[in-house]
């Protein structure tokens, strides 16, 4: 497992033109449990991480900041990716999930078990969940890194949960790799997010799946 230093938890005033909000989800054990098979409880973090104009845009698009984010009317948060080979180190947040039904579940269930980089956390006959820590995982000061979450609901349908595209593509081909290529094509849905209005400081609500254009027919 490698080590990841996160961002120090930033409790001042923000500059959203002058850096980002940057989330993440976190295992850790809970206070007093020394059982090992006790994987413990899920952390939420958000910290601002800081970005010069001239800098590369945390978003992950390759352009310089000031010619990015900076200029955007709207503050979109961003997620970590440490460990992951030739991408940038953060993207876009895109809280996803992708819902996979009438599969073969006792097949699905039986793979995901036999996958290293996935650790179960609940397993009962109505639900059966694992994380996805990463490969190798990264422990951060917060707990170990949770990449992305799966879920099997009844026997029957397959939840993959992820806070951004490239992250969905990794639990993916994870899901590809553990269950071969036959799974039907997942139906992807993104939640509603809020991001900040910069001019005035207020949160808006979207759905970032949405392309603009149809957002402004919708209206
Ligand atoms: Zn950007």
């Amino acid at each position: 497992m490698t080590m990841f230093e996160t961002p120090e938890i930033y409790q001042g005033p923000v500059d959203p033109n002058g850096g980002f909000l940057c989330c993440g989800s976190y295992w850790r054990p809970k206070a007093g449990v020394t059982d090992p098979a006790d994987f413990g409880e899920k952390l939420q973090m958000s910290s601002y991480i800081a970005c010069a104009p001239d800098q590369p845009c945390l978003c992950g698009s390759g352009k310089l900041f000031q010619a990015c984010c900076q200029s955007k009317r709207l503050w979109y948060p961003i997620c970590p990716n440490p460990g992951l080979p030739g991408e940038a180190g953060y993207s876009l947040m895109r809280v996803q999930t992708a819902t996979f039904t009438d599969i073969v579940g006792p097949f699905v269930r039986r793979k995901l078990m036999d996958d290293l980089r996935l650790h179960c956390t609940e397993d009962t006959s109505d639900r059966v969940f694992w994380i996805y820590e990463g490969n190798p995982g990264i422990q951060t000061p917060h707990g170990i890194m949770c990449f992305g979450d799966i879920e099997l609901l009844h026997n029957h349908t397959l939840l993959i949960t992820a806070l951004s595209n490239l992250r969905m593509r990794i639990l993916l081909s994870v899901l590809h790799e553990d269950c071969g290529q036959w799974m039907a094509r997942p139906q992807i849905t993104y939640k509603p997010m809020q991001f900040i209005d910069k001019r005035t400081g207020q949160p808006i609500t979207r759905t970032p799946g949405t392309p603009a254009s149809k957002r402004r027919r919708r209206r």
